[in-house]
């Protein structure tokens, strides 16, 4: 069976842990099985004091294009998360459980984390990528969360305003608007974009650097960066959030979007009705031509909405 994360000893002495998110099918879209791999990952890097730097990479052309929509409404044999999700309270329980407690696993890792993105990082991707310390962002990476158009409260953390300040990060969720990798290096929300044939030679080369630092140097000052940010609030405001999410996952629109996801082969279909303005209480919205063009896999006939890089990779979306 093909290895859902593919993990690798790089640098000297092995100190550098590349962990290859393995899902290129569905643009490395996280189902539960990833979600797992990815835990038991962590707390083996751990416990393992030859390992300084851990490195998230994503196989092929996307880094994540978000949770797996097909493992929790498609035709994917339902795993006990999916069935839990029938009621308000196991949809809660499954979102802190699988999404909250797994990112915070990652985020609050002891030692330092290196995201290397390329093509889509989307929802859920994003909301992953950003429990990194570091993220080092192909040329052809873009950054996008639209959940607001498909009727969510984004994703389960609010990462927008502290990655992009609180006006900027209105704009992105309001607008749902993909961001190119040179304007995310603009806001802050990657540290620098390489040439998507560099992005291994420049992580390594980034890796190797914070892995000459005296481990428990860089844990602890690690620990005290991620302090600093919960005294400004972070991690209250999550909780808040978490509870806003849910509130609008179970609202009378979030659970109309979900019977037509349901009844419709794609979200990109969906979508494409709303945008015509089809979708009762739906106004209209023009989809602006792409900063960037993405590189993504053959799609169908161009629709208005199909001018928008997100639209592609929606499909294995989960608010
Ligand atoms: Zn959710």
């Amino acid at each position: 069976m093909t290895e859902v994360l593919i993990r690798e000893r790089r640098g000297a002495g092995g100190a550098v842990l590349w962990l290859t998110m393995n899902r290129p099918e569905v643009r490395n879209a996280q189902d539960s099985a990833l979600i797992d791999a990815l835990s038991a990952a962590l707390r083996d890097a751990d416990d393992d004091d030859d390992v300084r730097v851990v490195v998230l990479a994503g196989a092929g052309d996307h880094w994540s294009a978000g949770h797996d929509l097909k493992a929790i409404v498609g035709e994917a044999e339902p795993d006990r998360w999916r069935l839990m999700r029938a009621t308000p309270e196991g949809k809660m329980l499954h979102e802190q459980r699988m999404y909250v407690d797994r990112c915070l696993e990652l985020y609050h890792f002891r030692k330092p984390t290196i995201a290397a993105v390329q093509g889509a990082c989307v929802a859920a991707g994003l909301m992953l990528a950003t429990m990194c310390d570091l993220i080092v962002a192909a040329d052809d990476a873009f950054f996008s969360n639209p959940v607001l158009r498909m009727s969510g409260a984004g994703v389960e953390l609010l990462v927008e305003p502290w990655e992009l300040g609180v006006r900027k990060a209105k704009e992105f969720l309001l607008t749902g608007d993909a961001m190119p990798a040179t304007e995310a290096e603009r806001q802050g929300l990657v540290n620098r974009v390489v040439p998507r044939a560099s992005l291994v030679e420049a992580v390594t080369e980034l890796a190797d650097k914070v892995a000459r630092v005296p481990p428990i140097t860089a844990q602890m000052v690690k620990g005290s960066l991620n302090q600093t940010s919960a005294l400004q609030g972070k991690e209250n405001a999550w909780r808040h959030h978490f509870f806003v999410h849910h509130f609008t996952h179970n609202t009378a629109t979030a659970q109309r979007m979900l019977e037509e996801r349901q009844a419709k082969s794609s979200m990109r279909e969906v979508l494409a009705d709303r945008d015509r303005g089809d979708v009762p209480g739906a106004a209209a919205v023009p989809t602006p031509a792409p900063a960037v063009e993405p590189t993504t896999p053959p799609v169908p006939p161009p629709a208005p909405a199909e001018r928008d890089p997100v639209v592609p990779v929606l499909d294995r979306h989960i608010p």
